[in-house]
């Protein structure tokens, strides 16, 4: 397993981490197998997403602060539910498929670590597993 400490930037982020994932399934050498991408904190999460507009990750945060607002009559004492609640909504991994030893990854789609109540030092965790090559 591969840890990667990331320094998120504003309350809310969605951090590009394509690159940082597909190096990591370079370096271990797997040419045919499936990749975990987990973040493991309450407040952030993992998704996949358009790589080449950068305005569909800020419509992303947007439509998300409008469905989980910030401030909504919360219980929870940390005052951060709604940073939570979109780590629910978003969910903490995504799993990839490597086939010749590369991501499996559309057009246009992108990895992202997505901070819900930054900024912060947030790690993510990405796992490799290895198969035999399809004959
Ligand atoms: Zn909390």
């Amino acid at each position: 397993m591969r840890e990667f400490t990331i320094e998120t930037r504003a309350r809310t982020e969605l951090r590009d981490i394509t690159s940082l994932v597909s190096d990591a399934v370079t370096k271990s050498g797997i040419k045919d197998g499936i990749c975990v991408v987990f973040v493991p904190h309450t407040t952030a999460g993992i998704t996949i997403n358009e790589r080449a507009d950068p305005d569909v990750q800020k419509d992303i945060l947007a439509q998300l602060a409008r469905v989980v607002p910030f401030d909504a009559g919360y219980s929870h004492m940390e005052g951060n539910s709604a940073a939570h609640i979109k780590s629910s909504l978003v969910g903490s991994s995504e799993m990839l498929i490597i086939e010749n030893g590369r991501l499996v990854l559309g057009t246009w789609q992108g990895i992202y670590l997505c901070e819900f109540d930054g900024p912060r030092l947030r790690k993510v965790l990405v796992k490799i597993l290895g198969g035999q090559p399809e004959a």
